[in-house]
């Protein structure tokens, strides 16, 4: 299997980058019903190879530019594979030491790594702690305010049906779904206004506040975010969390993909103002060389975090947690059981080296950097939003149905893959540089492709 896996990772600029299946096309193949005798491996990496392949869109290619980058590395894959090879499950500390206490100093690590105040360590007050996604990051962090907000007592009596949470019209989906999850309510969810970066306005999140303040309403949460999926906004962190302060709300950060850059010195300036956040939330899964899935969650609070979750039925007791010396991580998020995932972190993080992450961090940032420049001096192209990371959006001048039939033609070409966004009516298109071995001419064919499609469509149509 790590044979077939290097060989793939070798290959793997042969494939179309989108699949090309049509729906149905897989399940088509597969037998209606499970096997009652045994197959061979041969005969089931054979179904892998001629039927599965097909349908698999190649994340890991060099020339994957769509949504945000879920890339990956060999430590990784090694680390991920020890971790299904143990087969731990690590709910308690109890349930296997090494899976708590290896996850513990690995954050610590990290948290030094993206200069987060001490506050955000296990040796302090608050610390951290690997989940699946930032969507269930995002709920925890919102669980956690609810809770201190109404002072444990939502937990007991049920949704006091008054609070009220803000976020930007920009803000990922997935907040929206906790709030929903939570039982807040969509309609004490306030979507805040953008300014022209498409980043949060906060004198309407000010304004929003003193009004719900004014009906009665109780604000409680705000989610700032550093990098929207849409177009990489970096939302002012100081301003959002001197007005959580003032008006005792909590501030999460959800940096899912951009938080990454923040281990360069030269972009941690991203993170000023994380200071006056109560949690933070990035995804090594998304641009750290850690596949997926591994969201890192930090609070500055862990007391009210495991307050707010912590559920301790008899068959689970043991000496460890009654002694308190312990974390018990089935207490910081949703799930009970867990994956030894802080395996493929350590392994990556050794492997590279915090320089070397710096180094092909940095690197895709500059490859995004020429990938702008070559679409700011073209005649033909605009860009159509601040790029200040890995992420370019832009756009042909021909307009929306253009772009459109251009990122259809592209894609179904399965050369490069690339995605889109709307903004204010307009059909954008989005270059997120962050994949593992996407070198300089892997985003030079990308910007020839979209040049030499761009003319063919404009000569096909006169
Ligand atoms: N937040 C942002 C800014 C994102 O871009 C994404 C996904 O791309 C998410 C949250 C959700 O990520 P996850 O799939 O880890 O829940």
């Amino acid at each position: 299997m790590i044979d077939w896996i290097a060989d793939y990772y070798e290959t793997v600029e042969k494939y179309p980058v989108l699949s090309q299946v049509t729906p149905g096309e897989i399940i088509d193949q597969l037998p209606l019903n499970a096997p009652l005798e045994s197959e061979s491996m041969d005969q089931i990496m054979a179904d892998v190879n001629s039927i599965i392949l097909p349908g698999i869109t190649h994340w890991q290619s060099p020339n994957f530019f769509a949504y945000f980058p879920a890339n990956s590395s060999g430590p990784s894959v090694l680390g991920d594979l020890l971790s299904s090879g143990l087969g731990v499950q690590g709910m308690l500390w109890a349930t296997s030491p090494a899976c708590t206490e290896l996850e513990t100093r690995v954050l610590d690590w990290l948290a030094d790594m993206l200069q987060l105040p001490e506050k955000f360590k296990s040796t302090s007050t608050g610390g951290s702690v690997i989940q699946d996604t930032a969507s269930s990051a995002a709920l925890s962090a919102l669980l956690a305010a609810r809770e201190k907000k109404t002072n444990y007592l939502t937990n007991q009596t049920g949704c006091l049906g008054n609070l009220v949470a803000y976020i930007s019209e920009q803000t990922h989906s997935s907040v929206e779904k906790a709030i929903k999850i939570a039982g807040i309510g969509s309609n004490n969810l306030r979507l805040i206004g953008v300014d022209e970066k498409l980043a949060m306005r906060t004198d309407l999140l000010e304004l929003a506040i003193k009004q719900d303040l004014a009906n009665g309403l109780i604000p409680f949460f705000v989610c700032a975010t550093v990098g929207t999926t849409s177009t990489n906004a970096i939302d002012p962190l100081t301003e959002i969390g001197n007005i959580c302060q003032q008006y005792q709300l909590w501030m999460h950060i959800d940096d899912a993909m951009s938080g990454t850059a923040a281990i360069c010195p030269e972009y941690r300036f991203i993170l000023n103002g994380v200071e006056l956040a109560d949690s933070f939330s990035f995804n090594p899964h998304k641009w750290m060389f850690t596949n997926f899935d591994c969201n890192c969650f930090f609070v500055a609070d862990r007391s009210v975090l495991i307050k707010t979750l912590s559920i301790l039925p008899e068959y689970l007791k043991n000496q460890a947690t009654e002694s308190g010396a312990v974390f018990d991580y089935r207490d910081w998020h949703i799930q009970l059981g867990r994956r030894f995932r802080s395996l493929k972190l350590w392994f990556v993080i050794r492997h590279y080296g915090v320089n070397g992450l710096r180094f092909h961090i940095s690197e895709h940032i500059r490859l995004a950097q020429q990938f702008a420049g070559w679409i700011d001096s073209s005649d033909d192209f605009n860009l159509m939003a601040p790029a200040p990371l890995n992420l370019v959006c832009f756009a042909h001048k021909k307009g929306n149905d253009f772009n459109r039939q251009l990122l259809d033609t592209i894609n179904k070409e399965g050369k490069m893959f690339f995605t889109h966004t709307m903004i204010n009516g307009q059909y954008i298109l989005r270059m997120c540089i962050g994949q593992t071995h996407t070198q300089i001419e892997h985003v030079r064919q990308a910007w020839e492709t979209i040049q030499k499609t761009a003319i063919e469509i404009i000569l096909k149509s006169t």
